[in-house]
C-alpha cells in the first residue's frame, strides 16, 4: 500500500510522474521481496530525470542522500532495482499501453491550450478546469490501474 499523500508532501505537488515512480519501485520491491528498511541492501537505477525518481526515492528509501540511487539518463522509463551483493535483481519497465496515455494526455493539453490561445476569458477558464481535471485523472489512473496494465517486471538472478 503506497501513501500517496506522504509521496505528494514530499514530492511539493501531486502528478502522474512521482505516482508512477511509486508504483514502478513497490512492484520492484514485491518483486525483491525487500522493504524500505533493506535500502542499504539494494541499489535503484531510473533512466530519466524526472519526477519518478522522487516516487522511488520515496517508497525504496533509496536516495541520492544515502546514495544508493542513480539516473542513467538513457531516456527510457525503466527501474532497475538490484541486490547489492549481485544476487537478484528487478526490472521493471513502464508498459506501452501507459506510455501511450500518457502521451495522450499531452497531446490533449497541447490542444486544449492553443484553443486557450485563441478563446475569451470565459472558455479560457472553462479551458483551464477541463485541464485540470484532465491531470487529476490521469493521476489517479496511474494510482489506481492493475499492475499489468502499468508495468512489465522482470526478475533476474538466483532463487532467494
Ligand atoms: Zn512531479
Amino acid at each position: 500500500m503506497i501513501d500517496f499523500d506522504g509521496l505528494y508532501r514530499f514530492h511539493g505537488h501531486r502528478c502522474p510522474m512521482s505516482t508512477m515512480g511509486a508504483r514502478l519501485a513497490g512492484a520492484a520491491m514485491e518483486a525483491l521481496g525487500v522493504g524500505k528498511g533493506d535500502q542499504f541492501l539494494i541499489r535503484a537505477e531510473y533512466g530519466i530525470k524526472n519526477c519518478a525518481l522522487d516516487g522511488i526515492q520515496f517508497v525504496t528509501g533509496c536516495t541520492l542522500g544515502n546514495g544508493n540511487i542513480a539516473c542513467s539518463e538513457t531516456g527510457k522509463p525503466i527501474l532497475l532495482l538490484g541486490m547489492r551483493d549481485g544476487s537478484r535483481r528487478a526490472e521493471v519497465r513502464v508498459s506501452a499501453g501507459a506510455l501511450a496515455r500518457l502521451a495522450a494526455h499531452k497531446d490533449t493539453k497541447a490542444g486544449l491550450l492553443k484553443e486557450r490561445e485563441v478563446s475569451g476569458l470565459a472558455r479560457a477558464k472553462e479551458i483551464d478546469g477541463i485541464i485540470e481535471r484532465d491531470f487529476l485523472s490521469l493521476v489517479g489512473w496511474v494510482q489506481d490501474v492493475p499492475d499489468g496494465e502499468l508495468f512489465e517486471v522482470t526478475v533476474s538472478g538466483r532463487e532467494r
